[in-house]
């Protein structure tokens, strides 16, 4: 037995020492999500590299991934181009933990409704959430707002909505984490977390930290 804990421990070591997590880079607030998942992986003591992804080739070697914001059409159309989608939604396959925020969160998403329709833009087609976006209006209606989200805690977390989407239906193995009145704007369905706002943009890391659990949650499965 003592001989079982000493090989498993050793196992989840080194695969502590080869995980990468990659951050799609082609547009959006890459480095703020780099700094964001370096801080929480080394308050947690694990040794990760964070990468950010540009190409096609780099995907199937991350044991968690990150879409930031951008403009969803415009990372939608690059990542096609550059051989992503296929590699993204092969890691969702296998259960690799993704974390998309703002025009990451449309693209998660299996279906669109109005602009998102009205551009036909391709989406990973991941999620089972209905999104909308720019739905709380253009840049100027940019705002932040306190939510509370209980799966990381009691207190309110500072959220910065810019042309924010909104997740107009989930389908049942979704589950809501938060709302704006009655608006969802946080969501999780197994390896997938969409978020609808910017949580590199502030300085609470309990979103990344959350999403640090999600992949150790994943490596203990192995
Ligand atoms: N409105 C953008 C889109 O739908 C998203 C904005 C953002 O990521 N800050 O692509």
């Amino acid at each position: 037995m003592p001989t079982l804990l000493f090989f498993y421990s050793f196992i989840l070591l080194f695969i502590n020492m080869c995980m990468k997590i990659g951050v799609i880079a082609i547009q959006g607030n890459v480095q703020e999500h780099i700094d964001a998942l370096s801080r929480v992986l080394s308050d947690a003591g694990v040794d990760a590299d964070v990468v950010s992804i540009k190409h096609a080739g780099i995907i199937p070697d991350c044991s968690a991934l990150v879409i930031p914001g951008g403009e969803s059409t415009t990372l939608s159309r690059l990542m096609g181009r550059e051989g992503m989608i296929v590699e993204m939604q092969d890691a969702s396959r296998r259960g690799i933990p993704i974390m998309g925020t703002c025009a990451g969160l449309v693209l998660l998403a299996k279906r669109g409704a109005g602009d998102v329709q009205k551009t036909g833009q391709q989406l990973l087609g991941l999620m089972d959430i209905e999104v909308n976006r720019n739905a709380f209006g253009r840049q100027v209606d940019s705002f932040e707002a306190d939510i509370v989200i209980p799966a990381i805690g009691d207190e309110p977390f500072n959220a910065v909505f810019i042309r924010a989407p909104e997740i107009v239906s989930c389908g049942d193995g979704v589950e809501v984490l938060a709302k704006v009145g009655e608006r969802v704007v946080a969501a999780r369905q197994g390896n997938l977390l969409a978020l609808s706002f910017h949580p590199e943009l502030t300085g609470d890391m309990r979103l990344h930290r959350y999403f640090l659990d999600m992949v150790k949650g994943k490596l203990s499965l192995i």
